[in-house]
């Protein structure tokens, strides 16, 4: 493997530049290559840590869109709270302020022989080093009826943007004593509280401006967390509109009927006026195209440097690798993005790895003031291999009202920081 001392970029600098017609463009083409695939949370991040990091590395992150939509605080826009132009990011600081070289276009293979990215328009991207952040893709087999099609009915919005806009619109058009269906897929799925901040936002709403309309949660799960901080908020600010139905109730969900907009359980059919179906998940599909995954369709890594067990020289971070004790949260993946970026910059430079700090730290809304909190530090857990928790704070029962509204406000400030320290 090529390392990249500083030695070796000074010489480069000194001799190779001075030689050349066009100095900067002599330097990125000596200079070792990361390439990013995916510029959600994680990529981004990846991408923006890296290009900061001295010796310097070129950096490309591939991306199809232009603009990326946090799923963070799409339930707020689902609840008439937010916009999606306020939640939507462009790459124009990570190309102009971080230096990363931006290629709008979708990667669709990977040659870890030749170590080349081949993307949607044939050409291929040679790399030192590649990262991929490819989020989730949904496992559109597991329930009965639950195609493609079928989304564009019965949206997931399980990623932001025109299922969000979907989503929204059919609540807005629905008539108040309408029934307002969520199915929760099975663990492990991207961010674990975000189908009952969901049912709270739309409660929120529906309060508002459809007051005799119920929401019904069909779980594939017994229990969630904190399940005791989300049905006290529930009974507080909307009482009766909220149903959990866990899967010992109704055998969880087996198929969906588009026409009459019904899910169908082991035991009953729920007829719904708008279904929001959240199928059961894996990692995104290159990673499993490209093997990357093992047979629990998440990919496995080593926690010190987020490396694939599976593939050398490839690394992966966010909701597609298999995390431990880490939650699928943007907070995760952005952790696990800059120990990874640190991990890469030190093999290129022969230097010393150290073991990673991680974080997670997410603010769930209970209604638009009042939300809770909760802060976790993980470690690499050097006998079994694993990320494990080390420390965490969550949000209990019974906190004042006062702290509440305070957490909600905090929730927008982070948002803020958390977006500018991912896309710059
Ligand atoms: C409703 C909801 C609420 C949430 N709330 C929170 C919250 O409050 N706090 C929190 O921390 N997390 C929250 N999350 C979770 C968070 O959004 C995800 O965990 C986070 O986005 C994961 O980041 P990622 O980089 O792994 O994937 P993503 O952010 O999904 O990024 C993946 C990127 O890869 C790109 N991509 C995929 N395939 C390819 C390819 N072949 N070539 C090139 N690019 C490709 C995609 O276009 C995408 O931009 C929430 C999620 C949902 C659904």
């Amino acid at each position: 493997m090529t390392r990249w001392t500083r030695r070796k970029f000074v010489g480069l600098t000194g001799a190779t530049l001075l030689a050349a017609a066009d100095p900067k463009a002599a330097l990125a083409q000596a200079l070792p290559r990361v390439v990013v695939v995916g510029g959600g949370i994680g990529g981004a991040t990846v991408a923006r840590y890296l290009a900061a990091l001295a010796p310097p590395i070129h950096v490309t992150l591939v991306e199809p869109k232009e603009r990326y939509v946090t799923c963070f605080f799409s339930n707020l826009f689902l609840a008439g709270l937010r916009t999606l132009d306020s939640l939507s990011h462009g790459y124009r600081s990570l190309a102009e302020k971080s230096g990363v070289m931006i290629v709008h276009e979708a990667a669709t293979g990977i040659d870890p022989v030749a170590r080349t990215v081949e993307l949607k328009s044939g050409s291929r991207l040679p790399y030192d080093r590649l990262v991929l952040a490819p989020g989730v893709s949904f496992r559109l087999d597991a329930i009965e009826g639950y195609d493609e099609a079928a989304t564009e009915v019965m949206p997931h919005a399980w990623n932001a943007g025109p299922q969000s806009v979907l989503l929204r619109r059919q609540l807005e058009s629905m008539e108040d004593g309408g029934v307002f269906l969520i199915v929760v897929p099975p663990d492990p799925f991207r961010c674990p509280p975000g189908p009952y901040e969901r049912a709270s936002l739309v409660a929120d709403y529906f309060k508002r401006h459809k007051p005799r309309s119920k929401i019904l949660i069909l779980d594939a799960k017994d229990a969630f967390k904190p399940q005791d901080v989300f049905q006290e908020a529930w009974s507080r600010h909307y009482p009766g509109m909220i149903e959990w139905l866990p899967a010992q109730f109704t055998g969880a969900t087996k198929a969906v009927d588009v026409g009459t907009r019904s899910v169908i359980t082991e035991g009953e059919t729920f007829k719904a006026a708008v279904a929001n179906v959240i199928p059961p998940q894996r990692a995104g599909a290159l990673a499993i195209e490209t093997g990357l995954a093992d047979k629990s369709g998440w990919c496995p890594v080593d926690p010190m440097t987020f490396e694939s067990t599976l593939q050398r020289n490839i690394h992966l971070v966010g909701d597609a690798i298999i995390g431990g004790d880490m939650p699928k949260s943007a907070f995760s993946a952005n952790s696990q993005a800059k120990a990874c970026a640190f991990a890469i910059a030190a093999e290129l430079a022969g230097s010393r790895q150290f073991a990673p700090h991680l974080f997670n730290s997410c603010y769930t809304f209970l209604a638009r003031d009042d939300a809770f909190t909760n802060a976790l530090n993980f470690r690499p857990d050097p006998v079994t291999g694993k990320i494990k928790v080390v420390d965490s704070f969550v949000s209990k029962v019974g906190e004042s009202a006062e702290l509440r509204r305070k957490t909600a406000r905090h929730a927008i400030g982070w948002y803020a920081a958390f977006t500018r320290d991912t896309f710059g």
